[in-house]
C-alpha cells in the first residue's frame, strides 16, 4: 500500500510540472520569408547578412534587407541612417515593424553575447538565419529583454 502511495504522488507531480511547463509563444510568418531569409544567408557566407522584418497583425510578411556596415562574418550592425529609412519604409506601406533578422554564416544559430547585448527591441523577434545548420533548425527566432532570451516558435502561415 505504502509503495503504491510513492507511486501516485510521484505521478502526481509529473504530471503538474507537465501542465506548468510554459507553452512557447508564437511568431508568425510567411513561409516565403523564411525562404527568402535563407537564399540571403547563403548568398554570402563571408558576413552576415541582416535586416529588418515587417508585417500586418503580428504577421510577418515582409523582409527588409540592409547592409552589415561591419562586413564580418560574426557580426552585424545596421548604419542607423539605413534603419531610419527602413522604418520609414515600413511606414509609409502602412507595416509594423515586427522582427529584425541576421545570420550566422559559421555558427549555430543561438544569439551570440553581443546579439543580446545589443538587442534594443524588446518586442520584435529577433530571426537568426544558420545556412549550415539542420534545415529544420536553420530559422530560429527569439525574443530578447534585458538580457533575458526566450525561444519563439515559428509558425508559417
Ligand atoms: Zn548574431
Amino acid at each position: 500500500m505504502k509503495r503504491r502511495g510513492i507511486l501516485a504522488n510521484f505521478r502526481g507531480s509529473s504530471e503538474r510540472r507537465y501542465r506548468l511547463a510554459r507553452m512557447r509563444d508564437v511568431v508568425r510568418v510567411h513561409a516565403g520569408v523564411l525562404e527568402r531569409l535563407l537564399e540571403e544567408a547563403r548568398r554570402n557566407r563571408s558576413e552576415e547578412c541582416c535586416g529588418l522584418l515587417a508585417g500586418k497583425e503580428k504577421v510577418i510578411s515582409e523582409i527588409l534587407p540592409a547592409r552589415n556596415q561591419l562586413g564580418s562574418a560574426t557580426a552585424y550592425e545596421i548604419a542607423p541612417e539605413e534603419l531610419f529609412g527602413l522604418f520609414k519604409q515600413i511606414r509609409a506601406a502602412g507595416l509594423e515593424h515586427l522582427g529584425i533578422y541576421h545570420s550566422h554564416p559559421l555558427g549555430d544559430n543561438a544569439p551570440s553575447p553581443t546579439d543580446i547585448e545589443r538587442a534594443f527591441y524588446p518586442d520584435v523577434a529577433y530571426l537568426i538565419v544558420a545556412p549550415g545548420a539542420e534545415p529544420v533548425r536553420a530559422v530560429r527566432a527569439f525574443r530578447i529583454r534585458r538580457g533575458l532570451v526566450e525561444e519563439l516558435q515559428i509558425q508559417p502561415v
